[in-house]
């Protein structure tokens, strides 16, 4: 796939400028090539828009919430309105919380350790470590992987149905799959938790940069998702929702701006009183460049708008999966089968190839950049392939032998920017 490709249809729009588009790369066989990015479900490249706003504004930073200095003041004013922004773009309920941090996998780890006590977990199998991992101070069911959205609700339902009846209990759940690029009925399966008095948390990660998120219509409790997927740089990411756990719940890390006051006790200790605003988890000097590139990156999706982005994802969906059917040896991943609605990720396996030298191939013969392996889904991806996890190694993946079984996969994603 290459942009006149896409270029070539007239009714689907230009991709977003990003940066490196016009990055060459050597070839093996000689010359070189303009690089194809395909790789966006790790991380997209930051959109030019979001460049040119953090440049704009890097030489003014001053640390937020503590100087009386004007730039100072200027980034508390940016870092708040981030936040603000990121509220608006995830359509947040009037007292959410914003909070930032480093990455999903952060927010994730955040909310576990916010658990109310005796809190029970419910995680699909097939999500990504950063969903499935995080949980292990709580009691934690492990549902088996769905194969249609139905099969998905209603294995939630029975589980919660079987749970202790009182007490906090939580879901976890992915928005779209960062291996087959599949949606999750979210809606559904909030819907499902709160009839059993489980709260439920959107992995975002996949989900944001592809489709608009909104958290009251889908009545999620919390949502995350990380910039470097949403087309900032890396190093920023949220955790958006109910302010309940996250004011009572010890702050993530304690340090300078989560403590409002603090003095020394006669006792010779220290009392503490930590702020219950989403400053509360953010101790320590705050990422403000990596929340305003979020809150850039919120503003140019939001204003080149979702219909027009996902219209032109749907387009460059059809073409590769088109292209990949007319090859009898590719066998491309899914859960829910050929008609499930779907984002820019799509997985594969080809026979008689070993994915990792498929997609060795692919980079230093053709300059495309995809990726190969478990994708961090470990138990989806050995689910999908019907391998044993006993043969199995770990993330990098063993290959399977000629003519065996593929054991890894490969998997090209893209976007906006595509
Ligand atoms: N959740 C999903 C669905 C993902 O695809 C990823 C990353 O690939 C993550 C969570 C973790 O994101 P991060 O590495 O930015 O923390």
């Amino acid at each position: 796939m290459s942009v006149s490709t896409v270029a070539a249809d007239q009714s689907v729009c230009a991709p977003l400028p990003v940066l490196g588009r016009d990055v060459t790369v050597p070839l093996v066989t000689g010359g070189e090539v303009t690089y194809a990015a395909l790789d966006y479900a790790a991380s997209a490249p930051a959109l030019q828009r979001v460049w040119d706003d953090v440049a704009a504004y890097a030489p003014y930073y001053g640390s937020v919430h503590r100087g009386a200095g004007y730039l100072s003041q200027l980034s508390t004013d940016l870092f708040e309105n981030a936040r603000r922004t990121v509220a608006e773009f995830l359509d947040c309920r009037a007292d959410d919380q914003v909070v930032f941090t480093r990455s999903t996998t952060d927010s994730l780890n955040l909310l576990a350790a916010a658990l109310p006590d005796g809190c029970q977990v419910f995680v699909f199998e097939t999500e990504h470590h950063a969903s499935l991992l995080p949980w292990r101070d709580a009691r934690v069911t492990y549902l088996d992987a769905p194969r249609s959205h139905r099969e998905a609700v209603e294995t939630l339902e029975r589980a919660l149905a079987d749970r202790e009846p009182h007490g906090p209990a939580l879901v976890c759940v992915t928005g779209a799959s960062n291996v087959t690029g599949e949606l999750w009925p979210v809606r559904e399966l909030a819907a499902a938790a709160h009839a059993h008095g489980a709260r439920i948390v959107l992995d975002a990660a996949q989900l944001a940069p592809h489709h608009p998120v909104s958290v009251a219509d889908l009545d999620v409790d919390w949502v995350a998702f990380s910039g470097h997927k949403l087309y900032a740089p890396f190093g920023s990411g949220v955790l958006a929702g109910r302010s309940d756990w996250l004011r009572e719940a010890e702050p993530y890390l304690a340090g300078g701006g989560a403590s409002r006051k603090v003095s020394r006790r006669t006792d010779g200790g220290v009392d503490v009183e930590w702020h219950e605003s989403a400053a509360r988890h953010e101790a320590g000097s705050p990422n403000v460049i990596g929340a305003y590139s979020i809150a850039s990156a919120c503003t140019a999706l939001t204003e080149a708008g979702f219909d027009t982005l996902v219209a032109r994802e749907q387009y460059l969906i059809e073409k590769v999966r088109a292209g990949l059917a007319e090859v009898p040896e590719v066998r491309v991943l899914s859960l829910f089968g050929d008609d499930a609605p779907r984002v820019g990720v799509i997985s594969f396996v080809v026979d008689g190839w070993n994915s990792s030298h498929f997609a060795a191939a692919l980079s230093a013969e053709y300059g495309i950049g995809v990726r190969d392996g478990l994708f961090c889904a470990h138990p989806l991806v050995r689910t999908l392939l019907g391998s044993d996890p006993q043969t199995q190694g770990e993330c990098g993946a063993p290959e399977a032998a000629p003519g065996e079984k593929s054991l890894n996969a490969i998997r090209v994603s893209f976007g906006a920017g595509t």
